[in-house]
């Protein structure tokens, strides 16, 4: 009786029932999932100080004045409390999280409960003296856009950001890390690749070796808010670019992931066989709201919420009518919102 105690207190320790019955829901893809969410992205912050032409701040009425613009630490926390299977969280969505006064509370709230944090960031905000709580917090991982190196493309992206003083902020970051000999968080770069920026990324590599950041990150772009698809789908041939950039040499000294998933023209498509995300079945976005999302695409504004997190529970939420209704839709179909993800 002991052993079968003992046996059953490991396997929950391990948490082996919920990996199961995630496997089992990524597998399947029915209209239920089982097991909770391990990972979960929060919208801790939805202003932006920035207003970059591929993201909904860019666009002009995507987005009602009255959106609330922070989550707080005590409303991350309750959020936190609802997601007891949750080991990673990403604390960015449509916004910048460095403007939230509670974002290093909010950190802290998640390493405290041992979960794997990071977020994105536009990286105009990363001055010393956000840098000293970052690097002393014990967050995980830190990303900076970048989706152009060259100061003119930057500005035209990043419509708001200036180049030169970004570099300055990410180069301060790295070397205030290593004066602290400090290991977390590591540090990365984005890229988005689109049409209009694949010429970009040998300059980016540059920036990426200059400075010394862990890893680059080449991911598409999700087209949901342009109307041509031209806009954001990088061709074949721009694919091939971006491939024989990360083979040169002087990107030899860094760590590229390329997401082929996501990038390749030959491998995505809003094809029915094609789809491979698995965001409806095993993770979960929340928005600065609560609104319970299935995935950092699908956003409260084009009408996708899912349920409130605020006011209701995640198992009310994670099977209800709404999300079962989702899963069902792009297993079989495309969804609207997913015609032009890149992950589709
Ligand atoms: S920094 Fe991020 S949230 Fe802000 S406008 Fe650019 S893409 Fe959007
Ligand atoms: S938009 Fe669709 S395909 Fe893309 S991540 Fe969301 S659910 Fe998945």
């Amino acid at each position: 009786m002991r052993s079968f105690h003992s046996l059953r207190g490991y396997l929950k320790k391990k948490d082996v029932f919920n990996r199961a019955g995630l496997r089992f829901s990524q597998l399947v893809r029915g209209r239920h999932a089982f097991g909770q969410p391990k990972i979960i992205q929060i919208e801790t912050t939805a202003s932006c100080n920035l207003k970059c032409v591929m993201c909904p701040h860019g666009k002009d009425g995507v987005f009602s004045d009255g959106r609330k613009a922070f989550m707080t630490h005590q409303e991350f926390a309750n959020v936190l409390d609802k997601f007891p299977k949750a080991t990673s969280v990403s604390l960015q969505g449509v916004g910048e999280p460095m403007l939230n006064p509670d974002l290093p509370r909010i950190v802290s709230e998640a390493v405290r409960r041992g979960m794997e944090t990071g977020f994105y960031t536009n990286g105009t905000l990363l001055s010393s003296g956000n840098c000293e709580w970052i690097l002393r917090s014990g967050l995980n991982w830190i990303i900076v856009s970048l989706d152009a190196g060259t100061p003119e493309e930057f500005k035209r992206i990043r419509k708001g950001a200036d180049l030169n003083k970004i570099m300055s902020n990410l180069k301060g970051l790295i070397k205030a890390k290593k004066e602290l000999k400090a290991r977390n968080p590591s540090v990365g770069i984005m890229f988005v690749a689109m049409p209009s920026n694949v010429n970009e990324i040998s300059s980016v590599i540059d920036i990426a070796v200059e400075a010394g950041v862990d890893w680059l990150s080449i991911k598409g772009c999700h087209g949901g808010l342009s109307s041509n698809e031209k806009e954001w789908a990088v061709s074949e041939e721009d694919f091939k670019k971006l491939q024989a950039a990360i083979k040169t040499e002087k990107a030899k000294a860094l760590t590229i992931h390329m997401d082929s998933r996501e990038v390749d023209p030959r491998i995505r498509g809003p094809k029915k066989s094609r789809m491979k995300c698995t965001w409806a079945w095993e993770k979960t976005y929340i928005s600065v709201d609560g609104s319970a999302c299935p995935c950092c695409y699908a956003l409260p504004e084009l009408g996708m919420s899912v349920g409130n997190i605020f006011t209701d529970d995640f198992k009310n939420i994670w099977n209800n009518a709404k999300y079962t209704q989702f899963r069902e839709k792009i297993k079989n179909e495309v969804a609207d919102v997913c015609e032009k993800c890149p992950l589709y």
